[in-house]
């Protein structure tokens, strides 16, 4: 129910934890954090409340200076720390607020494929089709760009990709999505509320949107995959 994601300078898991705290509003059931060290994909999740994740990441803390989290509203699988995102495969990590209304014959493909699934999310399909296109030699962008295609229902996302220490990309139907433009920073965020701690420059995505971010710029396209420019705005949220 809430996203972020940041390519920051230092640890960014606890700054995570701090903007998901911001959407608790929104209500959640379930939280987690995955973060990029190395160009390794290390993520935590937990059941219930922030503070259990947070005890998570003390426990064991994860280092990576690329992050995105999650605060879960379950729709499709129970508020268990199997179904909590991120979730991920050996080359994504992902975060998802929303429905993937096709995820049932989508799940079916890739069952058909060899594929196993980990969880009982229509989430779990997202990250399949991602790993699927890489695996073919497609880049991630092209990857997302074919497995968008290939998505119905409404949703943003966030997504990590293995060894790409400077790369994020989200995307948005239908569900709020923006980023937030730091200095030598990049933010993404389901509410510009959840970004207000780290910028106040936040450009806000139209629907069909989806952006390429690395720490020195955005990349942002339409539903059809033209390059657009979208305004940056001063955020009211941090005012
Ligand atoms: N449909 C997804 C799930 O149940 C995402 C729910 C959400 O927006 O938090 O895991």
């Amino acid at each position: 129910c809430g996203i972020v994601g940041i390519l920051g300078k230092q640890p960014v898991a606890f700054d995570i934890v701090e903007a998901l705290r911001r959407l608790e509003y929104r209500g959640y059931d379930s939280a987690g954090v995955a973060t990029l060290e190395a160009g390794h994909l290390e993520r935590r999740r937990a059941e219930g409340k922030l503070r259990n994740l947070e005890a998570r990441l003390r426990a064991s803390p994860l280092a990576g200076h690329s992050g995105i989290g999650h605060t879960r509203w379950a729709t499709h699988g129970a508020p268990t720390e199997d179904n909590a995102h991120p979730h991920a495969t050996d080359r994504v990590a992902i975060v998802h607020n929303g429905i993937i209304e096709n995820f049932r014959e989508l799940k079916q493909e890739l069952a058909a494929d060899g594929v196993a699934f980990a969880t009982q999310t229509d989430t779990e399909i997202v990250a399949h089709l991602l790993t699927r296109e890489l695996k073919s030699g497609r880049t991630p962008a092209d990857a997302v760009r074919a497995t968008l295609g290939r998505l119905q229902g409404a949703f943003a996302l966030a997504i990590l990709f293995e060894g790409e220490d400077d790369l994020m990309i989200g995307a948005r139907r239908g569900s709020p999505l923006a980023v937030g433009h730091g200095d030598g920073e990049m933010y993404l965020g389901s509410d510009a509320i959840a970004l207000a701690p780290f910028t106040d420059r936040v450009t806000y995505l139209e629907d069909g949107d989806w952006v390429v971010l690395s720490r020195g710029g955005v990349q942002i396209f339409d539903a059809a995959g033209n390059r657009v420019t979208r305004p940056i705005s001063r955020s009211l949220a941090s005012s």
